[in-house]
């Protein structure tokens, strides 16, 4: 703990209650979420969109509280252990650079550097996003399809490893996820798991072997 959190004591981003960015109770009142596959690849998440957890994240997204990525990543990289995924390395879904200027860091990389250095792989950048897309919030899944199409690329020189794990922040429909694992799949890599804070809507359950 810092001087400045000694004189100015953060507010937990679940709850609002003074101490920690977010609060024990808070972290143990995830609705956890079983293992899922969204087109055939493993989704992994540390809760659902609901509580002390969404608050959190649209505080740490909009408020904006980058620090909130230390305590969030936590159940992410839990989840991920429980999981048992071995990830060769992590990638995390990009900005478009307006976006992240605007807010002054990515949520999804921030989170992915935190579960990286967890579970001890390293986190490797190289998608872009190459247009503004519009806020997904209120469209359906057709409309994010058509909304991310085209959105992404893959533009380090050297190609993707397989079976990479992505870091977002949130899965509503998976239509973001699913662009991201098309554009490494046609880059030459693939993608391992989806990893995400939280996931807005129920998929069915996929049994871990
Ligand atoms: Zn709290």
């Amino acid at each position: 703990m810092g001087l400045l959190d000694l004189i100015f004591p953060p507010r937990c981003g679940g709850c609002g209650r003074l101490g920690q960015d977010f609060c024990e109770l808070c972290a143990t009142s995830l609705e956890p979420v079983a293992v899922t596959s969204l087109h055939g690849i493993l989704l992994v998440a540390a809760g659902r969109l609901s509580g002390p957890l969404q608050r959190a994240i649209h505080t740490y997204k909009y408020r904006p509280r980058p620090q909130l990525a230390g305590r969030l990543a936590d159940p992410l990289s839990r989840a991920a252990l429980a999981a048992g995924l071995t990830l060769p390395a992590l990638s995390f879904v990009p900005l478009h650079p307006h976006r992240q200027r605007e807010r002054g860091f990515n949520q999804a990389e921030r989170l992915a550097r935190r579960v990286g250095a967890s579970l001890r792989v390293p986190v490797v950048g190289g998608l872009t996003r190459l247009r503004p897309t519009p806020a997904q919030v209120g469209l359906g899944q057709a409309e994010r399809q058509v909304n991310v199409a085209g959105a992404f690329r893959w533009t380090a020189p050297e190609p993707p490893p397989h079976g990479l794990g992505l870091v977002d922040d949130v899965c509503t429909t998976g239509a973001t996820l699913d662009a991201v694992a098309r554009v490494v799949a046609e880059a030459g890599g693939s993608i391992g798991a989806f990893l995400v804070l939280a996931v807005a809507q129920t998929l069915p359950a996929v049994a871990v072997t």
